[in-house]
């Protein structure tokens, strides 16, 4: 995709065999296909939000509520939707949650910029207006933002939990967010200046089926679901040295391209005595090194298994990569991938034991260099335990922002409602026709607090009425609660977000309608009508360009 500049607007070129939209049509195409998006994901926001079933082409399921997952599962490939998805995964980097935000206001700014843009609002006024009304925003959330004591464990729980809520958490939200706190404090260190730092590659989450909710539990160190290679091996070794090992202790392939011939059966023996050698040297190797249990990435050759049991070495293979990153924060000493120069420096030291009910090695560490534990999440079946990570992900994501950032904010569009209404007395300051754009900046994130009210069944109307009123007479922190259906004071409540997180989803939000505003030619290599959906139906400028068709095929 080549990009040109033409008086002052990038012109994005498609292709060759061009297909040409531009100025009001193009904007319009765009405009349109950014807000099916957004409309996709908005009906998930909140606690009381609905789920999405997705059906990818291989017929495998998901079912989710969180705006990331089902914007990435959707498969899009309209490039101005993709625009939007990129939001999300921008949120989803930077916050670690806010996606389904981020993308229901970039396409509420959008709703809005159009019917400026019918009132013959030049795009750049609106761009620039938006501009200010981001920036005035993220002023004023970080204005009302509490501090947060990171002692405070009532309060990050809270913000945990607001985070869970709608994910498949809400039973069992008091245990978890037990859970999470714990291992937050676990690998929370503080920095020199004082701030706390918190590295959440030390927080391994390792789900199993077959177990409720309800039994899931905080590990000191790791789980690795393997079994040992053979059932000969010791599974319980107290003050073990370890290996990590990257290397298959296998036979080293020949050259791609040789061909052993063999001609006699005494050469036959040869052969396969060198190979005997070769393994046995690898495993005298990892005894001499002082070893007891070897985690291995690749695989152990039937050969080399038995000459490890017999030297009474327990051995795991095929072990996940990030299991055995993991198992290097827990263990310490080094990953091994050549085993002609390991030596005991290479070793790290924990008790390994072993789960038989849930076939799972517990590995805790014992060096002084060794960090991290893991949340055993436990729940009936594959769709739940994966939904459940997912809003564990998130929470774990943004418990660790609230206690290295240290400011939060009342939740249920509370924040939105007042950062609106601090927007438009800022609007009266602005001159021209940005004017306009800043009060629909106001309007688009309001959007949130109507949107959880649609979510709950309550009416949306009213309840914009009744908080805009509470906030114009000094009420900052009254949201909706859509868990008593009660306005009120969210931050009392519980309902708490990071700052961080809205900061990043304003920023996102705003930069994605920019983008999509700035464009006023498109010349497409496909017929922009009929990409490729299909059965996408909605064709043409104006409809989705029919990309989202296969995709979507499973939602409902
Ligand atoms: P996102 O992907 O943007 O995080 P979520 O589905 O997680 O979307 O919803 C987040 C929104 O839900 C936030 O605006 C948050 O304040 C709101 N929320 C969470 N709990 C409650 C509650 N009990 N009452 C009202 N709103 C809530
Ligand atoms: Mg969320």
């Amino acid at each position: 995709m080549a990009e040109q500049r033409m008086q002052g607007q990038p012109m994005i070129i498609m292709g060759e065999d061009a297909q040409r939209v531009k100025d009001k049509d193009a904007q319009e195409h765009n405009i349109s296909a950014a807000r099916a998006v957004a409309d996709a994901v908005r009906s998930t926001l909140g606690p009381k939000g609905m789920d999405k079933m997705l059906v990818d082409s291989m017929g495998d399921v998901t079912i989710t509520n969180d705006g990331v997952t089902i914007l990435q599962e959707m498969d899009i490939d309209n490039p101005t939707a993709e625009m939007i998805v990129e939001v999300a995964e921008t949120q989803e980097d930077e916050a670690g949650d806010g996606t389904t935000t981020a993308v229901a206001i970039a396409g509420e700014l959008l709703k809005n910029a159009e019917d400026l843009l019918e009132q013959d609002i030049h795009p750049t006024a609106v761009i620039k207006g938006y501009n200010l009304a981001s920036e005035k925003a993220r002023e004023e959330v970080d204005n009302i933002a509490v501090d947060v004591d990171p002692d405070d464990e009532g309060l990050i729980r809270s913000v945990a939990e607001t985070s869970m809520t709608g994910k498949g958490a809400e039973l069992d939200k008091e245990l978890l967010s037990d859970i999470l706190y714990r291992a937050l404090k676990n690998v929370a260190v503080e920095a020199e200046d004082g701030s706390t730092v918190v590295d959440v590659a030390n927080i391994n989450i390792e789900t199993q089926t077959g177990r409720a909710v309800g039994e899931s539990e905080l590990l000191n160190g790791a789980a690795i679901d393997k079994d040992p290679v053979l059932d000969s091996m010791p599974v319980e070794v107290e003050d073990a040295n370890t290996l990590l090992l990257n290397e298959a202790i296998e036979v080293e392939e020949a050259e791609a391209d040789t061909n052993v011939s063999i001609d006699s059966p005494d050469q036959l023996q040869k052969f396969l005595d060198q190979e005997e050698k070769q393994l046995r040297q690898k495993v005298d190797q990892i005894e001499e090194a002082g070893a007891d249990v070897v985690f291995c990435q690749k695989g152990i050759d039937d050969m080399a298994q038995h000459y490890l049991a017999k030297e009474g070495i327990l051995a795991v293979r095929r072990v996940k990569k990030s299991d055995i990153q993991f198992l290097h924060n827990v263990l310490g000493g080094s990953i091994v991938s050549d085993l002609d120069s390991v030596t005991a420096d290479d070793l790290g030291h924990g008790d390994v034991s072993r789960d038989e009910e849930d076939e799972l090695f517990y590995v805790e560490g014992l060096s002084e260099e060794s960090h991290g534990v893991t949340i055993l999440l436990r729940g009936s079946t594959d769709h739940v335990v994966e939904e459940l990570e997912r809003g564990l992900t998130d929470a774990l994501d943004v418990a660790a922002q609230t206690l290295t950032d240290g400011r939060v904010l009342p939740g249920g569009g509370a924040i939105e409602v007042e950062v609106a209404d601090r927007l438009r007395t800022f609007a009266d300051s602005v001159s021209g026709r940005e004017q306009l754009a800043v009060e629909a900046f106001a309007d688009s994130i309001e959007l949130i607090p109507r949107v959880l009210a649609e979510n709950a069944g309550l009416d949306p109307i009213d309840i914009l009425v009744d908080l805009r009123t509470a906030h114009e007479s000094g009420e900052e922190r009254t949201g909706l609660n859509v868990l008593s259906g009660e306005l009120e004071d969210t931050f009392e409540a519980g309902v708490v977000e990071p700052a961080h997180a809205k900061e990043q989803a304003l920023t996102s939000a705003t930069e994605a309608a920019n983008l999509v505003l700035k464009i006023d030619d498109i010349i497409s290599a496909g017929d922009l009508s009929t990409d490729k959906g299909e059965e996408g139906g909605a064709g043409g400028p104006g409809g989705m360009g029919g990309g989202m068709g296969g995709g979507m095929g499973g939602m409902m």
